[in-house]
């Protein structure tokens, strides 16, 4: 579903993403980890074109997203991504946060928007709260209506940029939960995350980032549970 090849990026002098090759298949579920700053963010960026890599391919699907002719709209209208923060629209409902989208970008009309809008409160646990502001929701709640925002546009691949960590700790374990819901339905998803049981539960491949390198990835049980570089084991020694 996503193939990235020979990824560069450079904010002026500085070389975020040093020559990144790697791929996510359809409906597997890849988790990156890797210290601040070592350009994890930058990646899943440059996959939606948020950021425009400086050298390199990327491919989703059968699209090539660097291509210079490529719609960029239409390759994001295929992508969901949820970030740390929830980025709600404040002044809207939960349910017509979930349904503007869908009308302005996709053209279904209101009763459709709103059948598709509840399908996906429902599957992430929101369904009581659809007449409710953003504001008057916890950080957890917000975070699940995002992710069921992303879901009603019916993307065929969802990114997630550390969609945990501005959560209280007892928040975490529902977007988690529903997480690993969208993953047990097939959902091909690449994770930024410091939820190391997340990585080992839920992932099929970790990704450890480094310098803007790619280190080392594998199986969660081989880069989490054994890991071969000495940059790895200083990271998980810090975060696990
Ligand atoms: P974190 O775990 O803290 O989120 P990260 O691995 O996601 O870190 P990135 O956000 O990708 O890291 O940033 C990698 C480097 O690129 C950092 O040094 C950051 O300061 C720099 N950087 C990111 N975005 C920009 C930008 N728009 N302009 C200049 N520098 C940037
Ligand atoms: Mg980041």
């Amino acid at each position: 579903a996503i193939d990235v090849q020979g990824l560069h990026k450079a904010f002026g002098e500085l070389e975020v993403l040093r020559g990144i090759d790697f791929s996510v298949a359809r409906g597997e579920v890849v988790c990156v980890i890797g210290p601040s700053g070592s350009g994890k963010s930058t990646l899943l960026r440059c996959v939606n074109l948020l950021e425009e890599p400086s050298a390199g391919r990327v491919m989703v699907a059968d699209t090539e997203v660097t291509d210079p002719d490529v719609d960029i709209d239409l390759v994001r209208r295929r992508i969901g991504m949820v970030f740390q923060s929830f980025n709600l629209f404040p002044h809207l409902t939960v349910l017509e946060n979930l349904t503007i989208a869908q009308r302005r970008v996709l053209r279904r009309n209101r009763s459709e928007a709103e059948r598709i809008a509840r399908v996906n409160l429902e599957r992430v646990g929101m369904s009581e709260k659809e007449a409710s502001y953003p504001a008057q929701l916890s950080g957890g709640q917000q975070q699940r209506v995002a992710i069921a925002r992303a879901l009603s546009m019916d993307p065929e691949l969802m990114l997630f940029d550390e969609p945990t960590s501005a959560l209280d700790p007892e928040l975490v374990g529902d977007v988690l939960a529903v997480m690993r819901s969208l993953a047990d339905e097939g959902m091909t998803m690449l994770v930024v995350t410091h939820e190391m049981s997340f990585a080992r539960e839920v992932a099929d491949r970790v990704v450890f980032m480094d310098g803007g390198v790619i280190v080392e990835e594998g199986s969660p049980e081989r880069v989490v549970g054994d890991p071969q570089h000495e940059r790895t084991r200083t990271f998980l020694a810090r975060v696990l």
